[in-house]
């Protein structure tokens, strides 16, 4: 009986310290995982989203001329679209504004996707606006 009373009291002890220490890996493995992600992910130089830190709330295209990724959409709010080459992981982008019909027409040769298919008007062609630097912003409209 004695014994008993020993192997319950062992296993309850057990069970928590097996609580403890598993409070314990995450109080010091989430730490490591968040400055992992930040400083060797996140801040890495490679492949680097377009804005890094709170993206101004604008219709915008972007290019790396480096790799040929195309990154553009709404930033801050969305819908954004994100096509990354093969080359990207190991690309320091060299990010440059592109007008939206250069983005639609480079999306579609590079990856072969055709944005013009969603109903949103961010991604329909600006047939009367070839140059593209007039861009209507949704952002503002609302
Ligand atoms: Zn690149």
């Amino acid at each position: 009986m004695v014994k008993a009373k020993f192997i319950t009291g062992f296993l309850k002890i057990r069970s928590v310290l097996s609580t403890l220490a598993s409070i314990v890996v995450a109080i010091i493995v989430i730490p490591i995982l968040y400055v992992y992600f930040n400083f060797f992910v996140y801040r890495s130089p490679y492949n680097r989203p377009v804005y890094t830190f709170m993206p101004p709330i604008r219709l915008e295209f972007h290019k790396c001329i480096r790799c040929s990724s195309y990154d553009g959409g709404v930033y801050g709010k969305g819908p954004l679209e994100h096509f990354r080459s093969k080359q990207a992981t190991r690309c320091k982008h060299d990010w440059q504004k592109i007008s939206k019909n250069d983005f639609i027409i480079g999306v579609k040769k590079e990856f072969n996707v055709d944005l013009t298919h969603h109903d949103s008007p961010i991604w329909q062609l600006d047939i009367d606006k070839p140059d593209g630097n007039n861009i209507t912003d949704p952002a503002r409209s609302e």
